[in-house]
């Protein structure tokens, strides 16, 4: 039988949909999953690509029939199951054979599993794949970081598999090692922000403008028209419509207001502090998700202090107008921080990452896929890619169009007890990030005053300390 190009592990939902997408586009491809019934049921679901797949019994019989040298996909639980995959594919494969890690790892582990594979002959790819179910079914958004060398060995399978944005693919090598998967942990991150920001404007509608849920979703199919036109704000307008088949309310309000998490937006988190580079607005959602996860103490409190929820005055078209550009103002600083967090890494990290391929692979297929990130590609293509969003010609212009509104949306949750954290986050930044003079020089005179730290005066080189005298600690 003629070998299958590539071979992948663990037909869950994720790799089921990916091998198919694979199989689809006229790759012969090998799958072979722990639980042999799984195998068994994905080959009777493969309908007329059942040619294209080669089911196999063991990671042996996978690697024999894969044409060499031999790409595996490892798309498996993150952790220990991945390494126990590669441990197992050592024993199996020979030299040049590459394994790749689909999932979503975090990418200090990939940096690991790479320095472990060095000098094994084996080679080693960590790949993020964004899209979820569909994506991967109909082409997800791949960042791939390895050797450019083992990334030329597949790159016709997973162009060939991945989203297409005006018939560019959005796949693409980022750099090697942990490139790939810490591109696509900052994606997630960046993904929680806008998920956020969504919400708490949703959370405005709602509560600041009394709005149900039937006429909130036209005014979101509205801004999907324009500049905020994204996946995200379209199945915003889409869940606004669905009606709970067993109540017959809609559906977001017979749901919880508990959201989940897996880890990705934390890891964001995590490094951006790590970096010394602020990510506000990513660190405002993560927690706000936190947050909703504490429902029966958010009850207690609304007892204790009541539900502080004013009504929002004024013209009703006047805030959707003001909404819709604090909205997009909070985008551009969110984004401003993840791209200025990658940057970040990149250096940290030497990998040189392609700021504007990264906008461009990011315009389809992923979950943050919008107009939006055409723009920031274009912007990036003809800046310098360690510049700030926000100093980017186009987005000076943008961002100062749209940030009176995000302030005035901001001061007016504040002041009806609406909580806005990604908003205000958003706004502080982009405050604090455009004051050349702000106020730590007091920050600095304190730490001075109790721990002798010294500082830099405006008019001289070199560290002073102040005339604290005895009073000082
Ligand atoms: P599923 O839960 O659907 O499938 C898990 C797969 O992992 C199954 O094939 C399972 O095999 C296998 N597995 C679990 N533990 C082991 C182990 N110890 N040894 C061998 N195989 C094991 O997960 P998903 O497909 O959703 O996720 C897979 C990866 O993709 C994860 O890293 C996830 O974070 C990532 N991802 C998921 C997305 C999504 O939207 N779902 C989006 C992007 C990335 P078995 O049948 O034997 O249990």
């Amino acid at each position: 039988m003629e070998k299958a190009e590539i071979g992948l592990i663990g037909l869950g939902t994720m790799g089921s949909n990916l091998a198919l997408n694979i199989a689809e586009k006229g790759h012969r491809i090998a799958v072979f999953n722990r639980t042999p019934a799984r195998t068994q049921a994905f080959v009777e679901s493969a309908g007329a690509l059942r040619d294209m797949v080669v089911p196999c019994a063991s990671i042996e019989e996978l690697t024999d029939a894969i044409r060499p040298p031999r790409p595996v996909i490892i798309m498996v639980l993150a952790g220990t199951p991945v390494d126990e995959q590669i441990a197992a594919l050592r024993g199996v494969m020979s030299a040049n054979d590459i394994i790749i890690d689909a999932g979503n790892a975090n990418f200090r582990d990939t940096m690991r599993r790479f320095k472990e594979l060095e000098g094994s002959g084996l080679t080693f790819i960590g790949m993020g794949v964004s899209g979820g179910e569909e994506g991967a079914r109909h082409g997800p958004s791949i960042m791939v970081g390895g050797t450019p060398e083992s990334y030329q060995r597949v790159e016709g399978v997973l162009t060939a598999i991945s989203a297409k944005f005006k018939g560019e693919p959005c796949a693409a090598w980022l750099g090697t090692d942990g490139a790939g998967h810490f591109v696509k942990t900052i994606h997630n991150g960046i993904e929680y922000a806008d998920m956020q920001m969504i919400a708490e404007i949703y959370g405005i509608l709602r509560d600041g403008l009394g709005m149900r849920p039937k006429e909130i979703a036209p005014v979101f199919a509205g801004w999907n028209k324009g500049r905020l036109e994204s996946y995200l704000i379209e199945i915003t307008a889409s869940v606004l419509e669905a009606d709970d088949p067993k109540t017959g309310r809609p559906v977001v309000d017979i749901i919880l207001d508990r959201a989940g998490q897996k880890g990705t937006g934390k890891w964001s988190v995590i490094e951006a502090q790590q970096l010394g580079i602020p990510a506000t607005a990513i660190e405002a959602a993560v927690a706000a998700r936190v947050l909703s996860s504490m429902k029966d103490e958010r009850l207690a409190a609304e007892k204790a202090y009541g539900a502080n929820a004013l009504k929002f005055a004024g013209d009703r078209g006047d805030v959707l107008g003001d909404l819709e550009l604090a909205l997009f103002a909070g985008k551009i600083a969110a984004y401003a921080q993840g791209f200025a967090v990658m940057a970040g890494a990149s250096k940290e990290f030497g990998w040189n990452l392609p700021m504007p391929t990264i906008a461009k692979i990011w315009r389809a297929g992923c979950i943050i896929r919008s107009q939006f990130l055409d723009t920031i590609a274009e912007a990036f293509g003809k800046a310098d890619p360690s510049t700030n969003l926000l100093m980017v010609p186009a987005f000076v212009e943008m961002m100062g169009k749209a940030h009176p509104s995000l302030r005035r949306i901001v001061a007016r949750a504040a002041e009806a007890g609406l909580p806005v954290p990604a908003l205000s986050s958003a706004l502080a930044y982009f405050d604090g990030y455009r004051q050349g003079r702000g106020s730590t020089d007091l920050t600095q005179a304190q730490r001075d005053f109790f721990g002798a730290h010294g500082f830099e005066r405006i008019d001289a080189p070199g560290a002073f300390h102040g005339p604290w005298g005895s009073g000082a600690a």
